[in-house]
């Protein structure tokens, strides 16, 4: 870790520079923060777990062509991915009432929604995390009118993909945050999913019982948080019986 110029560090992982100009190392740590920095804690093993449903959850993204970031995992917490200008958004996309949504409209939460809601919020630790609308985005120029077509149309996109991937196996895609970014190819520009998608980003419900499986389990100090990473992982296919070294195909709920 030590070798390579640290270019970024955030509250889960670390951005090294890569191997080359235009590519990054993106290190997953156990770190885990809630409620914008006033809970800490480490969820151990987390930044392994991360690191792979990352993979997993991006690969497949990439297969169905939603554009992405990722190019391959290096390591156990390591993954190499394309160095991109993120938009300052985090875009958060709703399935089921819960969280801040159901607070602030004082739903039940796991009412279901009539459809899937796109939010918009401000990257802005010291704000934590701001609100905002489509007028705020294009008049403090975080991004075009047209970004904004293209970032909403690839959220639904990947929400209606993950949504199917995770029914498939036994869990419910609550709610979910992504943040995108610009990569340049010489003078063209794509906008492109960038970060991660994990159990910290996803609210994921067992189908049948409604336990969750994600950060909550932290948030909220009903214990057992890394057995419910894990067990995301292991429905995934990705940590099989066998243990984390071989990785095989989801393991689909009849
Ligand atoms: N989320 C996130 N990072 C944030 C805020 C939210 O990954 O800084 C995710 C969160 O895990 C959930 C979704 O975005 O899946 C919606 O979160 P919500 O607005 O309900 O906020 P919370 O209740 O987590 O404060």
């Amino acid at each position: 870790m030590s070798r390579r110029r640290r270019i970024y560090e955030g509250k889960a992982k670390v951005l090294f520079e890569g191997p080359e100009p235009g590519i990054l190392v993106q290190y997953f740590k156990d770190d885990a923060t809630a409620f914008n920095n006033q809970k800490k804690g480490v969820i151990t093993g987390k930044g392994v777990l991360n690191n792979r449903i990352s993979e997993y959850l991006m690969t497949r993204l990439t297969e169905a062509g939603i554009p992405t970031h990722f190019l391959r995992r290096l390591n156990m917490r390591e993954q190499l991915v394309r160095e991109v200008e993120i938009i300052p958004l985090e875009v958060v996309v709703r399935n089921v009432a819960a969280g801040s949504l159901a607070t602030r409209f004082g739903l039940t939460e796991g009412t279901p929604l009539p459809r899937s809601i796109v939010e918009f919020y401000y990257k802005n630790d010291e704000l934590s995390d701001p609100m905002v609308s489509e007028e705020h985005i294009t008049a403090f120029g975080w991004a075009t009118t047209q970004e904004i077509d293209e970032i909403l149309n690839l959220a639904l996109r990947i929400n209606d993909f993950l949504s199917g991937l995770f029914l498939g196996v036994g869990l419910r895609l609550v709610d979910f945050k992504v943040e995108f970014g610009r990569l340049w190819e010489g003078e063209e520009m794509r906008i492109v999913l960038a970060d991660e998608i994990s159990p910290d980003s996803c609210r994921l419900w067992d189908i049948k019982t409604n336990e969750k499986l994600d950060k909550d389990r932290f948030r909220r100090d009903l214990g057992n948080v890394e057995e419910a990473y894990q067990e995301v992982a292991r429905r995934l296919g990705i940590l099989p019986e066998g243990g984390p070294g071989d990785l095989k195909g989801p393991k689909t709920m009849q």
